[in-house]
Order: structure tokens, then C-alpha cells, then sequence
């Protein structure tokens, strides 16, 4: 495979940009090699700076569900720039958003758009402070809620990926109201309680450390111990919301949280995020309450159209069923061809999202991820990538299937494993 293009462009790129990237794991450094500079993308293709084309199972991190460059975001995106691309004024397209999200997500009555899901965390803690006048902060090992301070203590995806140094840039007197225990262990949280814990704040269903799923019982243990303590309890959705179901987890699941925070899909690919809850709750942000949070960007009109149309496209019957079946198909596909090979893999998945961790053990949480082999990965992912199949590049993430991805697509990645294996 011809990758001249893509590694002058890194090079350059390392030139002007931290480590050439504007996202740490974009950079391939758990798994070697060039990262491939992307030009376009169509459908579930991307296609590199030397022509190369992938079947892509990134898909931005999941955000990008309907496939690439869809028809139906592309011209009402063309459509809306037209207007004109920001006011910093209300408009009507925001409202019907909101609506939209709040007809869609069970625990949702009243909605607040930012512009990335790090900023719907980090305003749903200040909120969680501010109504409940608490400071503790309770999150789980692995699960990734955005890179604002309190956030990062032991957190998934990039920050897992690189680990934790001690430059990290986060002062003890912050870090101290962060308190992590282990996903699925509801002993270790009733251990930590306590009546100064504003939340607790979880991945119902984690994503960032590779797929991990939440145990019978786990989420609705997380709602008792919360409202024991009258603590509120944060489900953040920025990847399930609208992946797992038009309502989320907390659809599948029957948990309702008070605070659910959004962001990827909703955007249709652009930048965005939403935290949302029970009125009472939300009352308490400015211009109504006490909590201030503001925005020259959000509620972009182009951002906003581009993820009404995604919504619109996934609220039809029998979306994510295809999804799910094309994903199953690959779960299945795969475990069989490394089962023939003899290695041994764990897969995780739940409906379109999923993902493949070399160890003959389950997988439940963080440390039991983190003991997956990362060289085999490596090397996995870089024969894939040859054979034109795009993963993350990181054991440590999930993949995702959107509705772009056709039965072909998915036998073509079978057969790539296979040779992989
Ligand atoms: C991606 C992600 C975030 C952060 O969103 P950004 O838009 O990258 O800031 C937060 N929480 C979860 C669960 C995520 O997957």
C-alpha cells in the first residue's frame, strides 16, 4: 500500500501541531505506523491522501451513523450556510432540536446544547454541584466523560491509551473531589458514598475502554445508592445517546437518570454536545439559577440542521435492528475466524457497537481490558489496515457500525480477519 502522501503530511503536521494531531489517538502510537491523512469519505469508505480506500468502523468516534458525506445532511447543511453559518442570537432550528431530544430520551425535559461532549460533562458536574451544593464526584475506571479536569482521573479512550503522567496538568486540590472505583462494582461505590457526593456520573454501557457492558443489576444499583443519598446520578450518553436506541441506554436499560449528557451523533459530524434532565434540575442553570454556562457557538444552526436530519433519518423503524444485525454478523464472523486460527479473543458487543480484545478472559472492566494484549492488537489492526479495514487505532476503543455498512462490507472485513488471524 502506497502511504507516501500520508507520511509527508505527518510529518509536516508534527512540524506545526502537537505530535501532528489535534486528538492524541489519531497519532497510531499504540499501534505503530503512519496514521493515513483522510481526504474524503462516502458511505462507509474513507479514502486517504494517496487514494487508498477503508472500510471505516471509527466512523469519528461513532458521531458519523449515517454513513459519510450522507445525502440527505449534505444538502440541508448546503442549504442552511447559505443563511448564513452563526448569530449568537436564539433561533427556531434549536428549539426544534430540543424538542426532538426530549420527545427521544426518557430522563430528558429540558435540554441545554454546547458545542463537544467534554463541555456537556463538565457543565452537568457544575450543575450536579450547584443543585445539590455537594463537591464529591464519583466516576468509574475506564469510562471517558471528556478531558475537562475533574474528568480525567483514570479516564478511558486516549487518556487510557497514554496513560496518566504526573505533568498531566491537574492540581491535587481539584483532582481530591474525584473519587474512581472499578466499573461493575456496586461494593466499591457504597464504600465511597457519602453525603457530600454530588453524583455519581457512569457510561451505561462504557465505550471507552473498549466495549464494556454494564452488569445485570449494575445501573439499577447506581440509581439506589444516588437517590439513598439524594446524589444525582449522570448517565453520559455521548456515545450510546441515539446509538443503542432513539432513547439510549437508558431506553434499553428502563434506568432513568437525572442528568444525561449527548454529543457525537447529534451533530451529524459537526461540533456539538447537550446535557439534559429533569426540569427541576435544569432550572438551576442561568438565566434562570445560579449555574452559569454560556456559548458564542452554541446551538450552531449548521450543526443543529445537520443533527435534526441525522435524528429524523434514525427515528424510523427497524434502523437500528439492521444495524445490529450487520454488527452481530461481524461479532460472530470474527470470533469464528480467530477460533479457526486458535487465538483467543473476547468480543463485547451491543447493538452497533462492539469490539474485539485478545485475551481468553471476559471482560468487565478496566483493568481486566487493559490486560488484553495491545502488541497482538497492533498487529491485528495494522494487517487489517493493509487490507483496507479502518479500526480504532487503540485496543482501548470501540467500533462502530452505522447504516452505510452493507452485508458485503461486512463479509469483505470476515475474510480480512481471517487472513489477519
Ligand atoms: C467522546 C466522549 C466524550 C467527549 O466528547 P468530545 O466531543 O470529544 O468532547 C465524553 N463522553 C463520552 C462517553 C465520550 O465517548
Amino acid at each position: 500500500m502506497n502511504i507516501q502522501e500520508s507520511r509527508i503530511l505527518f510529518e509536516k503536521a508534527k512540524k506545526y501541531i502537537p505530535g501532528g494531531v489535534n486528538s492524541p489517538v489519531r497519532a497510531f502510537k499504540a499501534v505503530g505506523g503512519i496514521p493515513r491523512f483522510i481526504e474524503r469519505g462516502k458511505g462507509a469508505r474513507i479514502f486517504d491522501a494517496d487514494r487508498n480506500s477503508y472500510l471505516d468502523y471509527v466512523c469519528s468516534w461513532g458521531a458519523i451513523i449515517l454513513g459519510h458525506a450522507e445525502a440527505g445532511v449534505v444538502s440541508v447543511v448546503k442549504n442552511t450556510i447559505e443563511n448564513g453559518t452563526s448569530f449568537g442570537a436564539v433561533t427556531a432550528l434549536e428549539v426544534e432540536l430540543a424538542e426532538t431530544i426530549v420527545n427521544a430520551v426518557p430522563g430528558i425535559e429540558q435540554v441545554r446544547l454546547v458545542n463537544s461532549g467534554t463541555e456537556a460533562v463538565m457543565s452537568a458536574i457544575r450543575l450536579a454541584r450547584g443543585y445539590t451544593k455537594r463537591n464529591r464526584i464519583i466516576k468509574f475506571e475506564g469510562c471517558y466523560h471528556g478531558h475537562a479536569d475533574s474528568m480525567l482521573i483514570k479516564a478511558g479512550s486516549g487518556a487510557a491509551t497514554f496513560g496518566i503522567p504526573d505533568s498531566m496538568g491537574i492540581p491535587a486540590d481539584i483532582a481530591k473531589y474525584t473519587t474512581v472505583v472499578p466499573y461493575n462494582d456496586l461494593e466499591a461505590v457504597r464504600q465511597v458514598m457519602d453525603d457530600d457526593v454530588a453524583a455519581i456520573i457512569v457510561e451505561p454501557v462504557c465505550g471507552n475502554m473498549g466495549v464494556v457492558l454494564p452488569q445485570k443489576g449494575f445501573l439499577e444499583g447506581l440509581r439506589e445508592i444516588t437517590t439513598q443519598y439524594n446524589s444525582l446520578l449522570i448517565f453520559d450518553e455521548v456515545i450510546t445517546g441515539f446509538r443503542l436506541s432513539y432513547g439510549g441506554a437508558q431506553q434499553i436499560f428502563g434506568i432513568i437518570p437525572d442528568i444525561t449528557c449527548l454529543g457525537k451523533i447529534i451533530g451529524g459530524g459537526f461540533p456539538i454536545g447537550a446535557y439534559g434532565g429533569k426540569r427541576e434540575i435544569m432550572e438551576y442553570i442561568s438565566p434562570v439559577g445560579g449555574v452559569y454556562q454560556a456559548g458564542t457557538l452554541s446551538g450552531n444552526p449548521v450543526a443543529v440542521q445537520a443533527g435534526l436530519v441525522t435524528l429524523k433519518s434514525l427515528n424510523i423503524i427497524g434502523v437500528y435492528d439492521f444495524m445490529e444485525t450487520h454488527a452481530a454478523k461481524l461479532a460472530n464472523g470474527i470470533q469464528k475466524v480467530a477460533k479457526k486460527a486458535g487465538i483467543a479473543i473476547t468480543v463485547n458487543r451491543i447493538g452497533s457497537m462492539f469490539s474485539v480484545f485478545f485475551t481468553d478472559t471476559v471482560v468487565t472492566n478496566y483493568s481486566m481490558a487493559q490486560q488484553s494484549d495491545s502488541q497482538r492488537y497492533a498487529s491485528f489492526f495494522n494487517h487489517m489496515l493493509d487490507n483496507a479495514i479502518y479500526l480504532p487505532p487503540s485496543r482501548l476503543e470501540a467500533w462502530f457500525i452505522g447504516l452505510a455498512h452493507t452485508s458485503e462490507d461486512i463479509e469483505e472485513t470476515i475474510r480480512a480477519a481471517e487472513k489477519a488471524f
